[in-house]
């Protein structure tokens, strides 16, 4: 079986988002061998650190938190687009190009995967991206940058997903992996209320399965 991690390491020197000092995990060890019999450790992290997937409450006052994704969307069949040559923002006519596949997660490969810390210019979804992306009738989107969007002040590429409860997947590693079909794992942690939560996300070989 080919599993592929494409998930962060959550540490200290990670990448966060627009470097802020806030947005670094805090790991702090509580108990070890030299006071006690024990090793225990508490973590304290934004839940946008690392990878993570976005629920509707973090655009939307009243979009719903985690819960609103139906739990057959932790573990989805997948394609993998390579969108490496795009500078700056995935438009309508970069995706339309492409063959993108109804009740699908669809995960965006882009430069950022070779890039190590955070980059301010990272490519991202553009707004008349995430409309296309309905039409096609895939259930979510992941790319390889900590935000989905940039640079456009009322978040329309969040918006416009969230608001059809289209799961969004930020800060994925897609370096080593190749254009084509898998099934993904992706869950949250079952935290209710909340905006967001970090996952650990792995892509898995089709063949695996027979599919
Ligand atoms: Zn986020």
């Amino acid at each position: 079986m080919t599993i592929i991690d494409i998930s962060m390491p959550i540490q200290t020197s990670m990448p966060v988002y627009k470097n802020r000092d806030e947005k670094r995990p805090i790991i702090q060890v509580v108990r070890d061998f030299v006071s006690g019999s024990v090793y225990e450790s508490r973590l304290s992290i934004d839940m946008h650190t690392g990878t993570h997937i976005d629920a509707p409450l973090h655009m939307i006052e009243d979009g719903g938190d985690l819960a609103v994704y139906p739990k057959e969307r932790w573990v989805s069949p997948c394609t993998v687009l390579d969108f490496t040559h795009v500078k700056d923002g995935i438009t309508e006519k970069d995706l339309m190009q492409r063959d993108i596949l109804s009740g699908e997660f669809l995960l965006l490969k882009t430069q950022n995967s070779f890039y190590e810390g955070f980059n301010p210019d990272f490519v991202y979804l553009e707004r008349t991206g995430a409309e296309y992306l309905l039409e096609t009738g895939i259930i979510g989107v992941g790319i390889d940058s900590l935000g989905i969007e940039r640079s456009q002040p009322g978040h329309e590429t969040h918006k416009t997903l969230l608001r059809e409860r289209i799961m969004i997947l930020e800060g994925l590693r897609l370096k080593e992996v190749t254009e084509g079909r898998y099934i993904l794992i992706a869950a949250p942690l079952n935290i209710p209320g909340v905006e967001a939560s970090p996952v650990r996300a792995f892509l898995i070989d089709r063949g695996f399965f027979n599919l």
